[in-house]
């Protein structure tokens, strides 16, 4: 059997697979992200994950034939290396990933993808439907997608287009960002910033809610779960939805896509109070053929199917180019 590797290197878990020539996976392991002392140990962790994927498959790291990895940024493409990444400490500052990979793999086939690119190469590898003009839109810590244009995967500079919750999408500026600055689209609609939005929203106009807005205690599963009763947590789901439909709105502008398939934690908890706002919405926004709007099949296993389907198809995803 020809064996294939995928790695999702997340902030909080690492998942490799092993799979073959088909995609179907054959084994996978899973183990926590080292949040230190050095990036060389979250180095470690990934190989140690491939090795026991190996294992659990009955094969040895040499005989994988190739390898992808989808992984947070920001990344350093031309090195194979993930750079100072945001959500992990300050001491994680190099992460060397291809190199490693390719030493314990013994071959140079390995291909490393922002996680949001790995999504779009497993939608375009794993779905019924596979259009050459795809968009997957992740919805989690932070907002990002990884785009198909006529059947190319764009990788832009260093990997980095798609980053799309960097987009303006507030010219007024209300929230700042992760990333310093001001309007962006995930400073108000990740995971992570949907209470702190809802914080801002309350202290600008304190009504009345039954969410413990004043304490802080509260996270966005809690703004989607009191929504539709409580009239603030409502207004801030409409706030969301109305940026998530601005966002997406660009989206579709920008790169025509006939199908935007959308996970990341936010969406699969929420698949209705987040997607069906943005489907009304789009309408009234978008000038040209608007898409259809879809949860991801795969859930959480998006990236890393991506990752092995990046390995199988040299990079691209389409299942027409297996190696
Ligand atoms: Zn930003």
């Amino acid at each position: 059997m020809g064996a294939y590797a995928g790695v999702d290197l997340g902030a909080t878990h690492i998942r490799a697979v092993i799979g073959d020539e088909t995609g179907s996976i054959v084994s996978s392991h899973k183990t926590e992200t080292p949040r230190g002392p050095a990036g060389i140990a979250v180095t470690e962790a990934v190989l140690d994950a491939i090795r026991q994927a190996c294992d659990a498959a009955d094969i040895a790291p040499t005989d994988v034939v190739a390898a992808g990895i989808g992984s947070f940024g920001p990344m350093d493409l031309a090195e194979g290396v993930v750079e100072n990444p945001a959500n992990l400490p300050d001491t994680i500052d190099r992460i060397p990933l291809t190199g490693p990979v390719e030493n314990l793999i013994g071959s140079e086939r390995v291909s490393l993808h922002n996680d949001a690119n790995a999504g779009v190469i497993g939608e375009r590898f794993y779905s019924d439907r596979s259009p050459d003009d795809m968009v997957y839109l992740t919805i989690s810590s932070g907002v990002g997608a990884g785009v198909a244009v006529d059947g190319n995967i764009l990788s832009g500079w260093d990997g980095n287009a798609g980053e799309v919750g960097h987009l303006t999408i507030d010219p007024h500026g209300f929230m700042t960002c992760g990333c310093g600055h001001d309007g962006h689209w995930e400073a108000y609609c990740s995971g992570e910033n949907i209470p702190r939005y809802a914080t801002q929203l309350h202290r600008e106009d304190p009504v009345e809610t039954a969410l413990p807005i004043e304490t802080e205690e509260f996270s966005a599963a809690d703004i989607f779960e009191y929504a539709g009763e409580d009239e603030f947590a409502s207004h801030v789901l409409d706030q969301i939805s109305h940026w998530n439909a601005i966002g997406v709105a660009n989206i579709v502008h920008a790169y025509a896509p006939l199908v935007v398939y959308v996970g990341g934690a936010v969406a699969l908890n929420n698949p209705e109070q987040v997607l069906q706002p943005i489907r009304d919405r789009l309408d009234d926004m978008v000038m040209s053929n608007i898409p259809d709007i879809q949860l991801t099949q795969f859930g959480d296993d998006v990236v890393v199917r991506g990752a092995l389907a990046s390995a199988l198809t040299g990079g691209t995803g389409d299942p027409s180019q297996r190696i």
